[in-house]
């Protein structure tokens, strides 16, 4: 990864760590889930709401925590709405594989695009765990 590409990824991981999309309680959230990793501190708590499709209709979360975890949290919530349960999965699991640096042909060009960002990750182990928080 060159040096403009590398800090334009910095730029967009510090925007959604400040301005974090879908941030709040989720009143009428059908699922719940807490996260929370002790290696670094980070907590997260994302809603779900699905509608009887088993779409996302409407996803929150909250939490603190350092940039990353926070700016995985943001980019997710950005990215998961609308999406069917198996569509959501396959969009973990490709993640999962980007932020290790492991295969992530799976994912759509689209959404490898969105998730870029993250890709820088994987050269940090110890952040890995920052980054899959929101999505475990
Ligand atoms: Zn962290």
């Amino acid at each position: 990864m060159d040096d403009s590409l590398r800090e334009l990824y910095q730029d967009v991981i510090l925007d959604h760590s400040r301005h974090p999309r879908h941030f709040g309680v989720l009143e009428k959230a059908t699922h719940k889930a807490e996260g929370y990793n002790p290696l670094c501190g980070d907590r997260v708590t994302v809603y779900l709401a699905l509608d009887e499709a088993g779409k996302v209709a409407d996803i929150k979360f909250q939490g603190k925590g350092c940039a990353i975890s926070q700016a995985s949290a943001s980019l997710m919530t950005q990215l998961l709405k609308g999406r069917s349960r198996e569509d959501a999965q396959a969009l973990m699991d490709g993640f999962l594989h980007l932020v290790k640096g492991e295969d992530a042909a799976a994912l759509s060009a689209e959404d490898r695009e969105s998730l870029d960002v993250m890709s820088g990750i994987s050269e940090f182990p110890m952040r890995v765990k920052c980054a899959t928080l929101a999505w475990h």
